[in-house]
């Protein structure tokens, strides 16, 4: 099975259920584990809160007098019983992508977070890939 698939939502907290929903119900058709299905949620849900709170952050949003919406780009690719989803932002970026993946590091310790959410991206699925750039914003690939 082949199968694509690719969604851009407003870059707001109410859309993190959504998208990992909308995830869930892609990979069906491979039949995979509850297990298999909710670890690729944590992952989702990892991701594209991280688009929202620190791609967008208030920060950005006061330096960027933009006509553009915040958004997040979702994309699925099926492939050989393989699942990649890619989630993007046009957002701030990432100064140094090594030690934001950290286990522990956050640069809002403020809002309460942990500093775990790529250490669960690593963990819950099979591949994890970053990339990242002021004036680009970030993408994170990963396959399962
Ligand atoms: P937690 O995920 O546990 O709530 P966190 O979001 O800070 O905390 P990570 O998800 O591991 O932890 O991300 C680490 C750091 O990487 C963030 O604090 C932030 O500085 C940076 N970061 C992650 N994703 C993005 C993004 N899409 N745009 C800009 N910066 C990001
Ligand atoms: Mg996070």
């Amino acid at each position: 099975l082949r199968n694509e698939m690719e969604i851009t939502f407003d870059a707001i907290s109410v859309n993190e259920a959504f998208a990992r929903v909308a995830v869930a119900a892609f990979v069906t058709p491979l039949n995979p584990t509850m297990e298999e299905v909710s670890d690729i949620k944590t992952a989702v849900s990892e991701a594209v809160t991280n688009a929202i709170i620190h791609g967008y952050d208030s920060e950005f949003d006061r330096e960027n007098h933009r006509e553009e919406k915040n958004q997040v780009y979702l994309h699925c690719i099926i492939e050989d019983d393989v699942l990649e989803v890619e989630v993007r932002d046009k957002g701030k970026g990432i100064e140094n992508i090594e030690q934001a993946m950290e286990p522990l590091f956050t640069t809002k310790p403020e809002l309460d977070r942990s500093g775990m959410g790529f250490a669960f991206m690593e963990a819950f699925m099979d591949d994890l890939e970053v990339n990242s750039g002021p004036g680009y914003g970030t993408s994170v690939v990963m396959k399962k």
